[in-house]
């Protein structure tokens, strides 16, 4: 117990976490399982050491919170043909590293020659197009609500400035239906659910509704310290306990009921919602973002058409149940064996705000 005391000790308003702490170790008496379905929330935890002190009636278990993660096989398998193929692209540092299939990777494809350069935005992006008008870049969209407007805006400044040789392949997710697709699997035992905060920066609290009214599932939108998330645990805990499902905004310091009106505005400019396949959820209606017509002529699935063939995850990798909570990382038979962070088998080993990669680091 002086451990976890001094533990705390190191976390913002320790007083305060420690009675948060306190009141839900009173307050669990009843076993309870809740989920985090963001990539930074899933680092906090570890980092924090969160789980370990939490009472045992407390489980809480991650989601598919990691952009890079759920990214489904069939489009890394879709990007790696395109850098095979000669393509230049341009994408986020963390995509690097995401095996395909067969084991190959950008990095490896970079090895060899190919054209891939890492980027800090979608604007860098669209400057390198600007600044080598010889070639056709390629930009890999990867993310959730949160990336997808800066896409947005990007292609809106591409298309206003006559860029001809530039392209984006998006492989954008919304959360909103992955949370539905989560709350109507039968096997998938989850109490409450604690929201991204970055996410709903963007698109608010009303997305989320449905979650309490459809399914009587309670959830709080939640920010980053220790102190926010043991209190969102709380407030989760006291809705099962009292048999209320409602959905709270307790990141109201950053995030607005309504969220970001402009941001939701250009992305619904530009990009359409299409069903989508997340690794480990399946195919999920309305789960995707495609370019909209009028902005057909970026669009690199369309002007490239990769391969994009149904393709087999990594042999052996369990990423997929991973990512629906039915498995811990440490079940998976290649955990810290075959796969680490040093060399990773499957992406959520591979992604910082991966399950495994965090499990790997933080675990002892
Ligand atoms: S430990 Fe590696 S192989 Fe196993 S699920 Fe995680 S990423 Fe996949």
């Amino acid at each position: 117990m002086v451990w976890v005391l001094n533990f705390i000790n190191r976390f913002k308003d320790p007083e305060l976490c420690r009675n948060i702490l306190e009141k839900i170790r009173n307050e669990a008496t009843t076993p309870f399982r809740f989920m985090e379905v963001c990539g930074t929330h899933t680092v906090a935890i570890f980092q924090s050491g969160i789980k370990t002190l939490l009472p045992e009636n407390i489980s809480h278990i991650s989601g598919p919170g990691c952009p890079v993660c759920v990214t489904h096989d069939r489009e890394v398998a879709a990007f790696l043909a395109l850098a095979e193929q000669g393509v230049h692209l341009a994408t986020f540092g963390d995509l690097m590293r995401v095996p395909g299939p067969d084991g190959r990777s950008l990095k490896s494809v970079q090895a060899d020659g190919g054209k891939i350069r890492v980027v800090y935005s979608p604007f860098d992006a669209l400057q390198l197009a600007q600044d080598n008008p010889g070639e056709k870049i390629v930009f890999l969209g990867v993310g959730f609500e949160t990336t997808a407007p800066t896409v947005a805006a990007t292609l809106k400044v591409a298309g206003e400035q006559g860029v001809k040789n530039f392209f984006v392949l998006s492989m954008h997710k919304l959360v909103p239906p992955a949370l539905q697709s989560l709350a109507m699997e039968r096997d998938i035992k989850v109490d409450g659910l604690l929201l991204p905060g970055h996410v709903s920066t963007i698109i608010g609290v009303q997305p989320y509704s449905f979650l309490a009214s459809d399914y009587g599932m309670p959830a709080a939108v939640t920010g980053f310290e220790p102190l926010d998330i043991l209190q969102s645990i709380l407030i989760l805990l006291h809705q099962k306990k009292y048999g209320r499902a409602s959905i709270v905004n307790n990141y109201k310091r950053v995030v607005a009921d309504q969220g970001n009106p402009r941001a939701l505005a250009v992305m619904k400019e530009v990009f359409i919602p299409v069903d989508a396949k997340w690794r480990g959820l399946g195919n999920i209606p309305g789960s995707g973002l495609s370019l909209r017509e009028e902005f057909s002529e970026f669009d690199a699935w369309k002007v490239f058409d990769p391969k994009t063939e149904d393709v087999q995850a990594p042999p052996g990798c369990r990423c997929g149940q991973v990512l629906k909570g039915q498995i811990l990382p440490d079940e998976c038979p290649l955990f810290r064996i075959k796969c680490t962070p040093a060399s990773p088998v499957g992406p959520c080993m591979v992604s910082t705000e991966g399950s495994c990669a965090a499990f790997f680091k933080y675990s002892v």
